[in-house]
């Protein structure tokens, strides 16, 4: 048996009748660009998420540049991140022309440090910008204080979190903006590249929609200097196709990590970080081995899909590169980035394909 790293045609078959008609009526009206469907699923998304508005994005890098320019980021500020990221958190600041500011993660958990973070403050700190890693919420309290007591925004790259969540709040909710890709891979993912930016705050809403659009108040009055980065109406209806089911497909996801768990307890093996009651919402489910290429090929010779997020830190990728960051300097992630394994996760991945993968990973260790 086979068990790929990753399949969106079962999603598909579930959803086809459905997403063909919701797609039709797009055709049929014209609606590409903006329209019902843009708004309801800003609405959706927005109610869904916990927050008073939901902006559509392009995609996730831009709903990311947008939040950081609505935030009034620019030349000269810093913004606080990690570089367990997806590249794209660390280049929507420098779309920005600000100076991207990294902190280690944590070994346990692999997102920010909150311990880390006071000591990288300056007065040019503008943004700490927290990412969600594998759909685990960040340590949020300790970091909303941070911010709180300093009078610094809290954006969330939420890319990879749709859904978790901690005190009944949302993935999204807790800072002043919330990020989000709708990339098809995500935990919620459109049929393109789609994004959106999630917020309380009306003046940044407005600020935000200017920005995706131009700069436009209206047709041809360009207030601000904007961008293109409006939302599709096609990915809008998919995406509004699938927002009722995310809560579904996470809690499945829930399920197969809780399987996992069980199958690889005992193992020289670290599991992801379990932090209970809603918190993480598995985007990825990866477990930590020095030994992780001998096993990835062991893997792979059996049938078995693997992959690495991400194999190199952002500050020893090559376009990234600074000298305040050399290799060393930020050794929790880069030690994590020379371990990390992804195991396959979908929500329709079945309780046996789980069973085959642990099995396979068992007898890997158990040669030694
Ligand atoms: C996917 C992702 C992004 C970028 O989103 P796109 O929609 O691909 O532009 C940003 N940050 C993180 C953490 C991501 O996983």
């Amino acid at each position: 048996m086979r068990v790929p790293f990753f399949d969106l045609s079962l999603q598909y078959r579930e959803l086809s009748h459905e997403m063909q008609q919701a797609m039709e009526e797009v055709m049929e009206t014209g609606s590409f660009s903006g329209g019902p469907d843009v708004e309801a699923f800003e609405a959706e998304f927005a109610r869904y998420c916990g927050t008073a508005h939901c902006v559509g994005m392009s995609s996730g890098t831009s709903a990311l540049h947008m939040a950081l320019l609505a935030a009034g980021v620019g030349p000269g500020d810093e913004v606080i991140t990690t570089p367990m990221t997806f590249v794209a958190t660390v280049a929507a600041i420098e779309y920005c022309g600000a100076t991207p500011v990294l902190v280690d993660c944590a070994d346990t958990t692999l997102t920010i440090n909150p311990a880390l973070i006071v000591e990288k403050i300056t007065p040019r700190t503008k943004v700490i910008l927290p990412v969600h890693l594998h759909g685990l919420l960040a340590d949020m309290r300790p970091i909303l204080n941070i911010a709180r007591e300093r009078g610094i925004f809290v954006i969330e790259d939420a890319a990879q979190a749709h859904g978790a969540e901690a005190e009944a709040r949302k993935a999204g909710a807790f800072g002043t903006m919330g990020c989000f890709s709708f990339y098809p891979s995500k935990n919620l993912g459109a049929y393109g590249e789609a994004g959106a930016v999630v917020t309380d705050d009306p003046a940044l809403a407005h600020q935000l929609r200017l920005l995706r659009n131009w700069g436009a108040e209206e047709r041809d009055v360009h207030a601000v200097k904007g961008f293109n980065c409006r939302l599709h109406g096609l990915q809008a209806a998919v995406l509004r196709v699938k927002l009722p089911r995310l809560e579904k497909w996470n809690a499945a996801r829930r399920a197969l990590a809780s399987l996992y768990a069980d199958g690889l307890a005992g193992l020289d093996l670290t599991l992801p970080f379990n932090p209970g009651d809603g918190g993480h919402v598995y985007h990825v489910y990866a477990a930590r081995t020095p030994r992780r290429r001998d096993l990835q090929a062991w893997l792979r010779a059996r049938g078995i899909g693997t992959h690495i997020h991400y194999p190199t830190p952002v500050h020893l990728q090559p376009a990234y590169r600074r000298a305040e960051y050399p290799l060393g300097s930020l050794p929790v992630s880069e030690r994590a980035a020379n371990e990390l394994l992804s195991l396959p996760m979908f929500p329709e991945m079945r309780p046996d394909h789980v069973a085959r993968v642990c099995d396979e990973v068992r007898t890997f260790f158990s040669k030694g």
